[in-house]
């Protein structure tokens, strides 16, 4: 196994990720025997880092995880969780959170903790005084509960760094989603390089971009897209949400030595990647921007689009950044004048881009999760509201 040194811990580089747990036949239930049985071949092997989430597998990976790493030494293992602030809630109590899940996991520290998922719509919780959030796992830190404060984040560079500057320091690690594809679909590479210049070590998410790359088009895809991230000396642990066995074994034979690709086979694998975008070529100039009467924020609706166009299935990446955006920015306030286009040095049909996001988006099961939740709350205020009413 490779070994990251992190202060005075050697972490596995192929970190265990409990959100994709072999489940029973009804589809729904974690099969813990399947998990004891890949945690007990992964700790044997050298893998000593498992992270899990307060909402993975609807609040059962926390309890799963807990119960079948504490047969094991607590020393052999280090676990890593996180507190929910992207989730809407009405109030965000990051005490209750926290002991709760110090309890489903059955553990009196965390090795690592992150606030999950900093992104444009999250941030304002995670930054609001009156939350406390961050304040109160400083707090947590000094108590000895947890020993690594982090964060994860699929915000874009802007505003990773916003949040960067507000931590002040804070943050020892930080987690994105990493891989060969959105090294520039999704403008990892800047944000790696951002991390790289605030001197925060990267913790790698999707590395086979949910599955999708050990299909794709190439030498030993899967091998490939782990070795592109072995060559990125910040990386320190990469995440890889294993379902069975099978793919517990074939990951700790990639990871039993490093092997980063060549400079030519990292260009070849780059130049795939291309290939499998289907993407708008927009270079961010900004030259569309002024003219748009409705003030819409095009290069970053055309990244959208192109993540979209890639990520058919899913797009939990877009369907946040769409979730961010108030009605009025979003792409469906478009009135087609097309004077962006114009403008446009790449010739960008941006008016056509824009609708196809619109039309797209209901596809995306992430958005449709969106979209019904926040119909269901509408609901639950309207009725909260007519009973106020004598
Ligand atoms: S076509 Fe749409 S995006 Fe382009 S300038 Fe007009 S309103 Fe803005
Ligand atoms: S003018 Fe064209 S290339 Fe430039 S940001 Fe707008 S869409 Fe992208």
């Amino acid at each position: 196994m490779i070994y990251s040194d992190f202060f005075d811990k050697k972490i596995s580089l192929l970190g265990f990720g409990a959100m994709r747990l072999p489940l029973l036949p009804d589809g729904k239930t974690i099969d813990k025997g399947a998990v004891e049985e890949m945690v007990d071949y992964a700790i044997k092997r050298g893998v000593n880092y498992f992270d899990t989430a307060f909402p993975y597998h609807g609040g059962m990976s926390e309890i799963v995880m807990g119960e079948v790493l504490s047969k094991y030494k607590r020393e052999d293992f280090y676990l890593a969780s996180k507190y929910p602030g992207h989730q809407i809630a009405e109030k965000y109590d990051p005490a209750d959170i926290f002991e709760k899940q110090l309890k489903k996991c059955g553990v009196e520290y965390f090795d690592f903790y992150l606030l999950h998922n900093i992104y444009e719509l999250s941030y304002e919780v995670y930054t609001d005084p009156k939350w406390g959030i961050l304040p109160y796992f400083l707090e947590q830190k000094k108590r000895g509960k947890i020993k690594h404060l982090g964060f994860s984040c699929h915000g874009r560079p802007d505003n990773l760094k916003a949040f960067l500057d507000y931590a002040n320091g804070a943050m020892e690690f930080c987690q994105i989603q990493l891989n060969y594809l959105d090294w520039t679909l999704q403008n990892a590479k800047s944000k790696y390089e951002l991390l790289h210049f605030y001197g925060v070590p990267v913790w790698v998410m999707e590395p086979l971009r949910g599955g999708k790359l050990a299909k794709a088009n190439v030498d030993s895809p899967v091998e490939s897209a782990f070795r592109f991230l072995m060559g990125k000396e910040d990386v320190k642990v990469i995440l890889s949400g294993m379902s069975d066995l099978k793919q517990m074994k074939e990951n700790v034979e990639i990871f039993s030595s490093r092997r980063p690709l060549t400079p030519a086979e990292e260009q070849k694998l780059l130049l795939a990647a291309e290939g499998m975008k289907n993407s708008l070529p927009c270079t961010a100039c900004r030259y569309c921007v002024d003219g748009c009467p409705m003030g819409l924020d095009i290069p970053n609706l055309i990244a959208t689009c192109n993540d979209v166009r890639y990520a058919k299935e899913g797009g939990l990446t877009a369907s946040m950044q769409m979730e961010a955006l108030p009605p009025e920015k979003h792409p469906s306030a478009c009135i087609g004048c097309g004077a962006c286009a114009r403008v446009c040095p790449q010739k960008i049909d941006i008016p056509k881009a824009l609708k196809e996001l619109c039309d797209t988006l209901p596809d995306l099961p992430q958005w449709s999760k969106i979209c019904k939740k926040r119909a269901e709350e509408a609901k639950m205020l309207e009725e909260k509201n007519k009973e106020k009413k004598p």
